[in-house]
C-alpha cells in the first residue's frame, strides 16, 4: 500500500488531516480544534510522506518525527500520526488498540476538564456552586479539573501577586503571590474541596507562572487533602520549553502529587522529568506529544519511574477523543485518566458515524470497530467545507 495524498481541510475550526492510498482505504487524524491556523503546518510534510507504505507507521514517522518541534509544528506530526493508525488499523480489519499491543483494559477512565458550566462570580460560593454542578453530571465524573491561580484569571484579583498582570490573550503572567494571594486562592480550592469530600478527586490546572517556593507552599499545603495533581504550576501549558530542575525543588518535598507535559513534544523532552522523577504525574497530549505510539513509549518510561499518567486532551475533538480511547486500553496500570475531549460544535457528531464513545460512570468502553472508529460521512461533512476545501473529500 502506498500514501497518494495528504489533505487538510479546517471543519469547523479543526484542522482535520486525511491520508489517501492507492488502495482506496484512507485515515482521519485531528489537532486542536480551535487552531485553523495549523493547516499549512499539516501540508509542509505533504511531501515527504508521499509514495509511503502506512501500514509502515513508524518508518513514516521516522522520516517526518525531526522536523517537528514543540507547538505548533508537533500538533501536526501528531495528526498525521494518528491518521496513519487509522489507515494501519482498516487495513489490518483490526482496531488501533491491537495494532499497539492489545488492551489491559475494556473502559478507560476520564476526567473532567471539558464539561463547564457558567460560574456566576469569584467568591468560594462560586466555586463550590460550579463545582456541585459538574459532580451532579450524569458522566458521573470521578475526577474534576478546575483552573486557578494563573490559569484561572486570579493575576487580574487585586493584589494577587506581586507583578502587574497583563491581560493580552498568551502572555505568561508569572511571579511571588501576595498573602492575600495566596488566602484568596485556599479559599476557593476549599470550597471545592468540601463540595467534593472523598467521592471525587479535584485536580488544579495552576499556571504556568507560579515561583518554585509558591509552588512547594501550595503543594503542602493541600497535603492529605482529596488533590489527585497540581498542573502546570511552574511551566507547562504553552511553554516551549520543560526546566525539570524547577521541578525537582518541588516535587520530592510535598505528598501532593505534582503534574505537567501538556506542551511537550517526544520522548527525548521527557527524559529528565521522568529520569529525575521531577514530577509523580505526566499529562501529556496526544495531539501535540507526536502521536498514539510515542505517548505509549513516553507512559511506559515513566511507570518504571514510578510515574503516573493523566494524558492532556480537552481540545482534541472526536477523532482526538478516539485515538485518546485507543491508547488509554494499551497503557500500563500508571494510567489514571485522560481528559475527556468535547466534540466541538456539537454537530461534529452528525458528520461522522461509527463510535461515539459515550461516557459512562467516567469510563468509555473501548470500541471494536477497524482504525480508530470514526468514519466521515462526506455528503453531512461536505455542508461545513470552506470553499478552499472543496475537494478534501474526493478520491
Ligand atoms: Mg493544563
Amino acid at each position: 500500500m502506498k500514501i497518494t495524498d495528504l489533505k487538510v481541510a479546517i471543519i469547523g475550526d479543526a484542522p482535520i488531516v486525511r491520508i489517501t492510498t492507492d488502495e482506496g482505504i484512507d485515515g482521519v487524524g485531528a489537532a486542536e480544534y480551535w487552531k485553523p491556523y495549523l493547516k499549512p503546518m499539516i501540508e509542509f510534510y505533504r511531501d515527504m510522506i508521499i509514495g509511503k507504505d502506512p501500514t509502515d507507521v513508524e518508518r513514516v514517522m521516522l522520516g517526518i518525527r525531526r522536523m517537528g518541534s514543540f507547538k505548533p509544528w508537533g500538533a501536526a506530526v501528531s495528526a498525521i500520526e494518528m491518521a496513519l493508525w487509522d489507515i494501519a488499523g482498516k487495513s489490518a480489519g483490526l482496531p488501533v488498540y491491537k495494532l499497539l499491543g492489545g488492551k489491559i483494559r475494556d473502559r478507560v477512565q476520564v476526567y473532567n476538564g471539558s464539561v463547564r458550566f457558567d460560574m456566576k462570580g469569584k467568591e468560594p460560593e462560586h466555586y463550590a456552586e460550579n463545582m456541585q454542578k459538574m459532580k451532579d453530571h450524569p458522566y458521573n465524573f470521578s475526577i474534576i479539573k478546575q483552573a486557578v491561580s494563573f490559569h484561572g484569571g486570579m493575576q487580574n484579583v487585586d493584589g494577587f501577586y506581586y507583578g502587574t498582570p497583563v491581560k493580552n490573550m498568551r502572555h505568561p503572567n508569572r511571579g511571588t503571590i501576595t498573602g492575600k494571594g495566596f488566602s484568596y486562592l485556599m479559599t476557593r480550592i476549599e470550597a471545592m474541596l468540601d463540595v467534593l469530600g472523598d467521592d471525587v478527586g479535584l485536580a488544579l490546572d495552576c499556571g504556568p507562572g507560579m515561583t518554585v517556593p509558591d509552588a512547594l507552599k501550595l503543594g503542602k499545603e493541600l497535603e492529605g487533602s482529596n488533590i489527585m495533581w497540581l498542573e502546570d504550576m511552574i511551566t507547562g501549558d504553552y511553554s516551549p520549553y520543560v526546566l525539570a530542575d524547577l521541578y525537582t525543588q518541588v516535587t520530592p518535598y510535598t505528598s501532593t502529587p505534582i503534574h505537567t507535559g501538556e506542551q511537550i513534544y517526544l520522548r527525548q523532552n521527557f527524559v529528565e522529568l521522568i529520569e529525575r522523577n521531577a514530577v509523580n504525574v505526566l499529562g501529556p497530549d496526544v495531539a501535540d506529544v507526536g502521536g498514539i505510539a510515542e505517548m505509549k513509549f513516553i507512559a511506559e518510561y515513566a511507570d518504571l519511574h514510578g510515574i503516573q499518567f493523566a494524558p492532556h486532551g480537552v481540545f482534541d475533538g472526536l477523532i482526538g477523543l478516539a485515538a485518546q480511547t485507543h491508547l488509554a486500553a494499551v497503557l500500563p496500570d500508571n494510567y489514571i485518566a485522560f481528559e475527556l475531549p468535547k466534540a466541538e460544535p456539537p454537530w461534529w457528531l452528525d458528520i461522522m458515524e461509527g463510535e461515539t464513545f459515550p461516557v459512562e460512570d467516567s469510563h468509555i468502553e473501548v470500541p471494536d470497530s477497524p482504525g480508530l472508529g470514526v468514519i466521515f460521512i462526506p455528503e453531512e461533512a461536505k455542508k461545513y467545507l470552506r470553499e478552499e476545501d472543496k475537494d478534501f473529500f474526493d478520491e
